[in-house]
Parts: C-alpha cells; sequence; structure tokens
C-alpha cells in the first residue's frame, strides 16, 4: 500500500530504530513510547486491522507472536511481565491502518487501558 505509513517504513522510506527484522516480520520504536520499552511488530504483508485476520494469514500473525516472545526476552521483559496490546479499529484506538501489536514493558501496567 503506497499511501501506508508501516509500508513506507517496511520499506525504508521512513526512518525507524529497527529491533528486529526478518523475511515476514518487521519490529521498530515506537516514535511516542508509553513506557520503558514500547516497540510496534508488523507484518510486511500489508493487513488493514484484526478484522483481516483469516485463515489466509494465520501463519504470519502466530509468527509475529513468536518473535515478540523473544524481543521481549531479549529486552528483559520475560521475568516480570509485559503486555502486548493491538487496537482495532476506531473505537479500538487504531491510528495506523496497517495492523500491529505493541510490546509495552519496564513499568507497571495498569487495568482497565484507557
Ligand atoms: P495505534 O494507535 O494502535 O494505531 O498505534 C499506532 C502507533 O504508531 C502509535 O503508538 C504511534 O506513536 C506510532 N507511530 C506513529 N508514527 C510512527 C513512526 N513514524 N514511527 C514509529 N511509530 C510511529
Ligand atoms: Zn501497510
Amino acid at each position: 500500500m503506497s499511501d501506508c505509513l508501516f509500508c513506507k517504513i517496511i520499506n525504508n522510506e521512513i526512518p525507524s530504530t529497527k529491533i528486529y527484522e526478518d523475511e515476514k516480520v518487521l519490529a521498530f520504536n515506537d516514535i511516542n513510547p508509553q513506557s520503558p520499552v514500547h516497540i510496534l511488530i508488523i507484518p510486511k504483508k500489508h493487513i488493514t486491522s484484526m478484522n483481516d485476520f483469516d485463515e489466509t494469514n494465520i501463519d504470519i500473525l502466530s509468527h509475529i507472536f513468536l518473535v515478540i516472545k523473544s524481543i521481549a526476552k531479549d529486552k528483559g521483559l520475560k521475568e516480570k511481565g509485559y503486555r502486548i496490546v493491538n487496537n482495532c479499529g476506531e473505537q479500538g484506538g487504531q491510528t495506523v491502518d496497517h495492523i500491529h501489536f505493541h510490546l509495552l514493558g519496564g513499568r507497571n501496567m495498569y487495568w482497565p487501558p484507557g
């Protein structure tokens, strides 16, 4: 998607601080961190939101969760814990229409979220 912010990050048209990359997935620091560790994990394939999660992309999303687990360990979050967030759609608070998972850690999290 040529006008998608995260596709531009994948294509290096917009800079990012990359944390992890393979042929299917990119992880980079959130530009407006909400916790000491705040990383976005995205598929390189453009998928708009969780509403587009189906049998055709099960592999990539399960791979993303293994990547998240690995990054959490690398960032020293495994023992104390962390939060994984997906915002879907307008009321879910999604502001970038390329599916992404937030990995948040390094401080106590609260519930319910805002
Ligand atoms: P969401 O509100 O769940 O759609 O999350 C979008 C996230 O993208 C927000 O946390 C933003 O801070 C983050 N963001 C927006 N632009 C950039 C960028 N250029 N580089 C890194 N993160 C970004
Ligand atoms: Zn995209």
